[in-house]
C-alpha cells in the first residue's frame, strides 16, 4: 500500500502526465496553424525550424520532431485526429510519419497504438525496404569526441568509398579503415571548396586591389580576396538579424549580397557586401 505522501506523488504525477500530452496535443495543432500561415516569412526566420528555436525556445530536436509530424498531420486528417483524441502521443506518431498516408492510415495508427515501440520501427523500416528508400543517416554522440555514424549508402557509393580507402591505404603505407578514409577525403574536400578555409589562406593577401575600379556593365567577377575577407568576417555565417536580437548564423546554403545593389552603384567590396542564407537572401530580394 502506499503512503498518504506517495499517494498524493503518484497522483501528482498522473495529473501532470495527462496534461503534458494534452498540452503536446495542442502545440501540434498550434504548430500547424503558423505553418500554414508561414509566420515565418512575416517574421523573417529563415523557416518554420528556425522560428520555433529561436521564438519558442523549442530545442531542435523537438521542433524538428513536431514538424515533421504536423505536416504530415495536416495532409492525413486521421492522423490528426488521432493526436487531437490522444490517442497517439507526437513521439509515437514521429514514427510512422515516413509511411502513413490517407489510404493507410487507419492500418498505421492501429499498429502504432498496440504494436511495442520495437516492434513498430521494425514494421515501419520494412515498409519503408519494400519501397527500396534509404533510412536516413544518423548522427549520435556517445561521448566526448565520439560520435556514432550510421547510414545506408548505394553500391556505388561504396565503391568510391572503396577507392578512395585504396587509395588512402597507399598514401600511407598502411591499411586505412573507412573512418579514416572518411576523415581523409572530407578534410581533402574542404581544403578545396569550404570558402571559409581559402579565407584563411588568403586572409593576409591584399584584398581590394580592384575596389577603385569603375563598374562596368558586364559584371566582372568579384575578385577573390574580397570574397575571402567577407567569409572570414561573416564567419561563412547568416548575418541577418531575427527579430528576437539573434543573428541567423545559418552556414547552409548561403550567398554574398550586396547591400547597395550593383545596378544601383554598388560596389564589389566587403564593406557593401553581407553574407546570407538563401531564405534571408531571398527575402532581401522580396521574392517569395
Ligand atoms: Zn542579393
Ligand atoms: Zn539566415
Amino acid at each position: 500500500m502506499l503512503t498518504s505522501k506517495e499517494s498524493a506523488a503518484h497522483s501528482r504525477f498522473i495529473e501532470r502526465s495527462r496534461r503534458y500530452r494534452e498540452s503536446e496535443a495542442s502545440l501540434l495543432e498550434s504548430l500547424i496553424e503558423v505553418d500554414s500561415l508561414q509566420l515565418w516569412r512575416k517574421m523573417k526566420y529563415s523557416s518554420t525550424f528556425q522560428y520555433c528555436v529561436k521564438e519558442a525556445g523549442l530545442s531542435d530536436d523537438v521542433t524538428a520532431n513536431f514538424i515533421r509530424v504536423a505536416r504530415k498531420a495536416a495532409k492525413v486528417r486521421a492522423l490528426r485526429d488521432a493526436i487531437a483524441k490522444r490517442e497517439l502521443s507526437v513521439t509515437i506518431a514521429r514514427k510512422i510519419t515516413s509511411v502513413i498516408t490517407n489510404e493507410n492510415a487507419a492500418e498505421w495508427i492501429a499498429k502504432a497504438r498496440t504494436l511495442t515501440q520495437k516492434r513498430l520501427e521494425r514494421e515501419v523500416a520494412e515498409a519503408n525496404g519494400k519501397e527500396g528508400k534509404k533510412r536516413r543517416a544518423k548522427a549520435r554522440p556517445i561521448g566526448r569526441n565520439l560520435v556514432d555514424l550510421s547510414m545506408q549508402i548505394d553500391e556505388s557509393t561504396m565503391e568510391k568509398f572503396r577507392r578512395a580507402q585504396e587509395l588512402h591505404s597507399q598514401c600511407q603505407k598502411k591499411l586505412s579503415e573507412l573512418d579514416e578514409t572518411l576523415e581523409a577525403v572530407l578534410e581533402f574536400y574542404l581544403k578545396h571548396k569550404d570558402p571559409l578555409r581559402k579565407a584563411e589562406r588568403n586572409v593576409a593577401k591584399p584584398a581590394n586591389r580592384s575596389q577603385d575600379r569603375p563598374i562596368k556593365p558586364k559584371r566582372p567577377p568579384r575578385p577573390a580576396g574580397v570574397t575571402h575577407s567577407v567569409h572570414a568576417r561573416d564567419e561563412g555565417a547568416c548575418q541577418e538579424v531575427l527579430p528576437n536580437g539573434e543573428r541567423c548564423g545559418s552556414r547552409m546554403w548561403i550567398d554574398i549580397h550586396h547591400i547597395v545593389p550593383v545596378s544601383e552603384g554598388g560596389l564589389d567590396i566587403p564593406e557593401n557586401l553581407i553574407t546570407l542564407c538563401k531564405p534571408h537572401h531571398r527575402m532581401q530580394h522580396g521574392h517569395h
